[in-house]
């Protein structure tokens, strides 16, 4: 961005006098002090500690002002401040207006699973025909949407907007703050359910992404999900759907998997091939829900298949690595859910290596009453004949192994760790593991699974 101080005094409704400044070049924000960088504007947010704190080091690493909040006190030392009532709802008014002043179109991305995936397949899409800013990392919050709008280049032509949530009113507001063109929920899982207490509850609550699309917006959604098949005929915007039910407007129609890509076909253009590089099969609903936000902005199906087969992912969380016997590990241990545990497992099943498969499973944190049953609920996806050793680790685990052995799985093959207990876990499977083996790590990143990881990969 590329605003003086004048411009956004007037933008954030400055409450002091800042003619001094008003010339002053500001070139980006920052609300870690450390990262500053050279002409930032410097936001001291609320966190462990408080913002204002850090203003003095903000300005020694070269920022060219900072907000300041009314009800703080400060002496007349030079730096230039913008005084606001709220540094935090300051940013976001000036997140407002700088996307109004460069005016690109703008996509809003939700949903349990899948956000970043898909975020970054559209943008990769979108950026065969256009000039595109993505949210950075997983900045996907209150914090993380304005300052995604404020790192926008002036030539941004669209910008593809992560937006998480864990509460009700939160994509509310991230909703109307960008006033999307493209509104997509990927799917609903049970994420949070902590906090909700049912899917419903959390349909409801995603549909918020929907507050702010713009009239002549559309709903791109996940049309496998009833939950919001239902709530999308109260909406007056137009919608397309995406899955793997043949209903919907866009879906696969053969996939094909190897060990490092996605290979499909698609309804909309029968005689296209089209090929993601990373695995998983949940991926190709990702893929079908950027390729359609791609198809309304008119990309022609050879940009889809370019965009698709470069996509950049920034976080690339499932990846193989070989072990020190020669054995491929799938590691995924950022995140795991009862959704992405049982893809993953489908995705070993249909591998064609002829190894064993190992699977480390550790716990899957944030699931409040429904952790055990869901845990539990595992146990359907887990049989002797395909995954021949299973290791599980952490509390909630214990829920999984009880009904592993109610339904008669092994228990010389089972094995259950404390989550503090990673060394005895990774002797065992040092002692288990053979050169053609498959080991799958997966769990809460609170697991920490990477210890195991660490221990296991070739050097
Ligand atoms: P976060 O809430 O951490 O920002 P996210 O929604 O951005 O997550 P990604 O980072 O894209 O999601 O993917 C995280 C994990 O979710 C993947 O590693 C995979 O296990 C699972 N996942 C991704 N896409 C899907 C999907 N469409 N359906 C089910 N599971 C998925
Ligand atoms: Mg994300």
């Amino acid at each position: 961005m590329k605003m003086n101080i004048a411009e956004i005094a007037r933008a954030v409704d400055a409450q002091n006098d800042i003619e001094q400044w008003s010339e002053i070049e500001v070139s980006g924000v920052a609300f870690d002090s450390r990262k500053l960088k050279n002409g930032d504007l410097f936001v001291p947010l609320q966190g462990a500690r408080d913002g204002h704190e850090f203003v003095a080091t903000a300005f020694q690493n070269g920022a060219s002002a900072t907000l300041w909040a009314a009800d703080r006190s400060y002496e007349d030392d030079g730096y230039p401040r913008i005084v606001v009532d709220d540094p935090l709802a300051a940013l976001q008014q000036l997140g407002k207006y700088y996307l109004h002043k460069i005016n690109p179109l703008v996509v809003a991305v939700s949903g349990s699973n899948g956000k970043t995936t898909t975020k970054d397949m559209i943008a990769s899409i979108l950026s065969t025909q256009m000039n595109v800013t993505k949210t950075y990392a997983n900045f996907n919050n209150a914090i993380g949407v304005p300052v995604t709008l404020l790192n926008m280049e002036s030539n941004t032509e669209a910008v593809v907007v992560e937006m998480g949530m864990s509460h009700f009113g939160e994509l509310d507001e991230l909703s109307k703050l960008v006033t999307p063109d493209i509104a997509v929920l990927t799917m609903i899982g049970e994420a949070h359910i902590e906090f909700f207490g049912s899917r419903d509850r959390i349909a409801d609550a995603k549909m918020e992404i929907t507050h702010g699309l713009r009239e002549d917006g559309t709903f791109v959604y996940n049309g496998d999900e009833p939950l919001l098949r239902e709530r999308a005929k109260d909406l007056k915007q137009g919608q397309k759907t995406f899955g793997r039910q043949l209903d919907n407007d866009i879906y696969a129609t053969s996939v094909e998997q190897s060990d490092h890509d996605l290979r499909f076909k698609v309804n909309l253009w029968p005689d296209e091939e089209f090929t993601i590089p990373m695995i998983g099969e949940y991926n190709v609903n990702n893929a079908m829900a950027a390729m359609m936000v791609g198809h309304l902005l008119h990309v022609t199906p050879s940009h889809l298949k370019i965009g698709l087969a470069n996509v950049e992912l920034t976080e690339n969380r499932a990846e193989w690595l070989t072990g020190q016997q020669g054995e491929k590990i799938l590691s995924d241990v950022y995140n795991s859910n009862p959704t992405a545990v049982k893809e993953v497992l489908e995705t070993l099943n249909e591998l064609p290596e002829t190894g064993r498969r190992l699977i480390v499973l550790g716990d899957m944190l944030e699931l409040g009453d429904a952790s055990a049953k869901l845990h539990a609920g595992l146990a359907t996806e887990i049989d002797h004949q395909h995954f021949q050793k299973v290791f599980l680790v952490g509390n909630e685990m214990t829920a999984l192994k009880d009904q592993l052995l109610a339904d008669g799985y092994p228990a010389a093959d089972l094995k259950h760790y404390a989550s503090d207990d990673q060394d005895q876990l990774i002797d065992d499977l040092q002692k288990t593991i053979q050169a053609d083996d498959i080991v799958l790590l997966k769990g809460s990143h609170g697991i920490h699974l990477e210890n195991v990881l660490n221990a296991l990969k070739a050097k």
